[in-house]
């Protein structure tokens, strides 16, 4: 797709809002995936809502596609422009437009980014709960485009649960004010949470409403060594049912030997196969070591560390966090599943058989929020084999894992979104019949078809 220079003239933009050759091309192009080479013909840079609805406007009457861009941290392919689409990129309409202390509410451009949000609330004595490794890049539009979840869902929900109010520009060119930031709204079928995690295939986010919440009190972290992954429900099911924790997140001991080699670290506990991060109010500390000291007792647990400030909270967390930034060097192949936390353990066992089997060569970096039956699966890519080679094997075991999935009746895509890294396989985890319900509400939302085309599915 050719954008020809004519058409660029009628398009009402500043000089510094449209960038169509240099640099910043390659560097929209590329994601955090890096496995397709994007190639936007140009980014567009909207600072108003205006604009934004000049830009769809102008982009229907001469059909060129148009893929909404955030932070690029997605993690499906989602901002790729794959046949030179145009970026529409929300870098430029960052601001915050209100607060409301009285309802705790946030009124936020899309490009706001998601730790400047935390920060905002943290300065107001709230909470903004949303957290994970990308935050400080990605942008609130992108977390509402992909519904991002993180290390809190178990205790806080997705973000869908904070957002109250959306603007948004339809593919059709239509603005709509959805939720109006009420906290009750009856009033038919709720738009706003169909827009939530709808990828920018439906509409561009272009303000968005969210509540706050009251911070929780002197966060401590709880890390535990284990022998076994059988015993993980276990020790899921005696925390949960004690302590409201705020997360449960699971990592390999192959995955920790990556975080401590990248960050130069030892560790801080005794090695084991497998490890749990248990993040916890101080309030319950006592309780939460009690539970530990039973099951020490029964030689579930190999060792554990309670911290004891908040720097020590900090650095226990890098060694989960940190897992894709220390893998990132290499070439990956990520999976993003979820089954319901009763199948886990049966699930984990099969999974680890599959992939033994499947890939008896290549390094398997397991780890996620198993608090929320969601699991992460990453494939790293050996440096002798040819990236093209080593894609087409771990797409070909894709259909085993999947098949798996479908078994567990569990989900190919837990919070990454479907994208194009996902969009073959989606029928594992969908009906047909929701698949063409989604396509008819994509007609709707976008009748030429111009708002980030080809993701999640082909029309
Ligand atoms: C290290 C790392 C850790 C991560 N951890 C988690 C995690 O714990 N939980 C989780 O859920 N995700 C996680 N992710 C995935 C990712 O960070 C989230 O999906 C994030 O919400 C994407 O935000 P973004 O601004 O970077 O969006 P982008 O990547 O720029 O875009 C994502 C999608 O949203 C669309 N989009 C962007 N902005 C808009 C807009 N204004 N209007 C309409 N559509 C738009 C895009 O077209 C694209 O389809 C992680 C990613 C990384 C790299």
């Amino acid at each position: 797709m050719s954008i020809k220079l004519e058409h660029l003239e009628s398009l009402q933009l500043s000089q510094d809002q449209v960038v169509t050759s240099g640099s910043k091309l390659l560097e929209h192009g590329t994601d955090w995936l890096k496995i397709w080479a994007g190639q936007p013909s140009l980014i567009l840079f909207p600072k108003s809502t205006k604009d934004v609805l000049n830009i769809v406007n102008w982009a229907r009457s001469y059909k060129y596609p148009l893929i909404p861009e955030g932070g690029r941290t997605g993690l499906s392919g989602g901002t790729l422009a794959l046949k030179k689409e145009i970026l529409v990129s929300f870098d430029k309409m960052n601001q915050l437009i209100d607060f409301n202390p009285f309802e705790r509410t946030v009124t936020v451009e899309p490009g706001f980014i998601t730790q400047d949000l935390q920060e905002f609330a943290k300065e107001k004595s709230l909470y903004f709960p949303i957290s994970f490794a990308a935050q400080g890049s990605s942008q609130i539009g992108g977390n509402i485009a992909t519904n991002v979840g993180g290390v809190h869902v178990i205790k806080y929900g997705n973000i869908k649960r904070y957002v109250l109010g959306l603007e948004v520009v339809t593919g059709k060119g239509e603005l709509l004010k959805l939720g109006k930031g009420l906290v009750k709204n009856a009033v038919g079928y709720s738009l706003k949470d169909l827009i939530i995690g709808s990828e920018g295939t439906l509409a561009f986010i272009t303000q968005a409403t969210l509540f706050l919440v009251s911070p929780p009190e002197n966060k401590q972290v709880f890390l535990i060594a284990i022998e076994k992954s059988q015993d993980m429900l276990q020790i899921y099911k005696a925390f949960k049912n004690q302590i409201e924790i705020l997360a449960f997140e699971f990592f390999t001991d192959l995955a920790l030997k990556h975080v401590l080699k990248h960050g130069g670290l030892s560790s801080p506990l005794n090695r084991a196969p497998f490890y749990l991060l248990i993040e916890l109010e101080g309030k319950d500390s006592e309780k939460a070591l009690r539970i530990f000291e039973n099951f020490y007792e029964k030689n579930f647990v190999k060792d554990g560390i309670l911290s004891q400030n908040s720097k020590q909270a900090q650095d226990l967390w890098k060694l989960r966090e940190n897992i894709s930034e220390a893998i990132s060097c290499f070439k990956t192949y990520k999976n993003d599943v979820s089954v319901r936390m009763s199948k886990m353990t049966d699930f984990l066992q099969d999974l680890d058989k599959l992939l033994n089997h499947h890939y008896p060569d290549f390094e398997k970096i397991v780890f996620g929020h198993l608090g929320d039956g969601n699991l992460h699966i990453n494939i790293l890519k050996p440096e002798s084999w040819e990236k093209k080679n080593f894609t087409k094997e771990c797409e070909k075991v894709n259909n085993v894992l999947f098949e798996l999935i479908k078994k567990y009746e569990g989900s190919i895509s837990a919070e990454h979104g479907i994208g194009l890294l996902k969009k073959d396989y989606l029928f594992y985890s969908c009906s047909q019949e929701e698949i063409a319900i989604m396509k008819s509400l994509k007609k709707i939302f976008d009748p030429d078809q111009i708002l980030n085309p080809g993701k999640i599915f082909d029309l």
